[in-house]
């Protein structure tokens, strides 16, 4: 069996992310493999309570993106990523993790077991849904709970 050439890793900024990115680095290292990091904005939706008259600033979506570019960089410094391979997207994290991985045509998903959302869980919903959907192999990081 030949070893993986392309691992996209889902980073979500937890505090686990450096600990589920150095063992994707590490095995995309060994294999000699690319490795792209992506992390999903999920979209502002905003309620007019009048007409035009929204609950929240406008630009909130616009202030999240930045601050997930600022982390994502930061990250990938860390892990020793290019620039070149960092993602950030906006939409639902399963559907863009799965549309990325589809696009890029990726061998390998990496993401941790849970994040932000799915303490106490076995698995996470994004990590569930990821391996449910996801036409390559999903390597979940086990994350203590
Ligand atoms: P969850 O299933 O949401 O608890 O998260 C499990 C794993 O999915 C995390 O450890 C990340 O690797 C990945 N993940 C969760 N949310 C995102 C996100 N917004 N963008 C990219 N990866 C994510």
């Amino acid at each position: 069996m030949g070893t993986y050439q392309h691992v996209l890793l889902a980073v979500d900024f937890s505090k686990e992310a450096d600990h589920v990115g150095t063992r994707a680095v590490a095995l995309a290292q060994e294999w000699g493999a690319r490795i792209t990091l992506l992390h999903v904005v999920a979209p502002v939706y905003q309620e007019p309570i009048y007409e035009g008259v929204t609950t929240l600033p406008l630009d909130i979506e616009a202030q999240l993106l930045d601050s997930a570019r600022h982390a994502i960089a930061d990250l990938a410094r860390r892990l020793g990523v290019p620039e070149a391979e960092r993602r950030v997207e906006v939409g639902s994290p399963k559907t863009v993790i799965l549309g990325t991985a589809a696009a890029l045509g990726v061998d390998l998903i990496v993401l941790g077991s849970h994040g932000v959302h799915g303490l106490g869980l076995l698995l996470g919903s994004t990590a569930n849904g990821v391996l449910h959907g996801a036409r390559c192999d999903v390597l979940a990081v086990r994350v203590p709970s």
